[in-house]
């Protein structure tokens, strides 16, 4: 099984969100294929309603690490599990470096889906200044043990994606990390996680996945998926991914 999740940030309106989710509907999806749409929150309890008897799953961008109360304008794990969500991506780097979200709070997002009973697509990933510096498995090193360090967890109810932020197509002279690159990564990374546990985690790579490449990185025996922004606005990349 390879995954295949869109994450279309804030790209897209309300009514672009719609017609998108609209249009993958009609799409029958390869059963080797597992698809998720991640909406703008405005748009979510829309998009999960026209997933409902579909081929795709809904996931949130984001939740808050509490579940209820007095939190304004936060969006908890079980507000998005009630409204139809399958998965929620915690720690994407633009929430990391942009809203400046600590390993302490993606850990806590991870411990709020699981008690809402939400797969988080948790994102690790080292930035320009850690590639160039040399220091790339240690920001990982530091971002995976905040995840999974004393951490119970059923097999199947938590993934990770590994996202190099240099790699992410809105970042400045952003480059896709070369499929032979991200599958020694992948290697890597996968032996770290043996560190906390021997169940499996699906391991995804996002960063500048297209209709070009896609296939250079699903065709990879240690790459799970893709986690896709800006190419997942598009139909024409779904209707491709129907193909794969
Ligand atoms: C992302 O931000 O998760 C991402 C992978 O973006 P893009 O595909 O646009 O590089």
């Amino acid at each position: 099984m390879k995954y295949i999740f869109g994450n279309t940030k804030m790209y897209l309106t309300l009514e672009e969100s719609i017609q998108l989710a609209q249009k993958i509907s009609t799409f029958k999806f390869s059963s080797h294929t597992s698809v998720a749409l991640f909406p703008n929150s405005l748009a979510f309890s829309a998009v999960a309603q026209i997933c409902v008897n579909t081929s795709f799953a809904v996931g949130a961008q984001n939740v808050a690490w509490t579940p209820k109360g007095a939190y304004t304008g936060a969006l908890s794990a079980e507000l998005y599990k009630e409204a139809g969500a399958q998965y929620a991506i915690v720690g994407h780097s633009e929430r990391r470096y942009v809203f400046g979200e600590s390993n302490v709070d993606v850990r806590k997002k991870v411990d709020a889906c699981l008690n809402a009973n939400i797969i988080p697509v948790v994102c690790i990933g080292e930035t320009r200044e850690d590639k160039e510096k040399n220091t790339r498995t240690i920001k990982l090193t530091e971002q995976i043990k905040a995840i999974f360090e004393d951490l119970d967890f059923e097999e199947g109810k938590i993934m990770v994606a590994y996202e190099p932020v240099w790699a992410i197509s809105s970042g400045p002279h952003a480059e896709a990390c070369t499929p032979n690159d991200v599958e020694d990564v992948h290697a890597w990374v996968k032996e770290e996680f043996q560190k906390y546990t021997h169940k499996n985690i699906p391991l995804l790579y996002g960063g500048s996945v297209n209709t070009e490449n896609i296939v250079s990185y699903i065709t990879l025996p240690l790459v799970d998926g893709v986690l896709v922004g800006n190419a997942s606005t598009k139909p024409e990349f779904w209707q491709y991914v129907c193909e794969l």
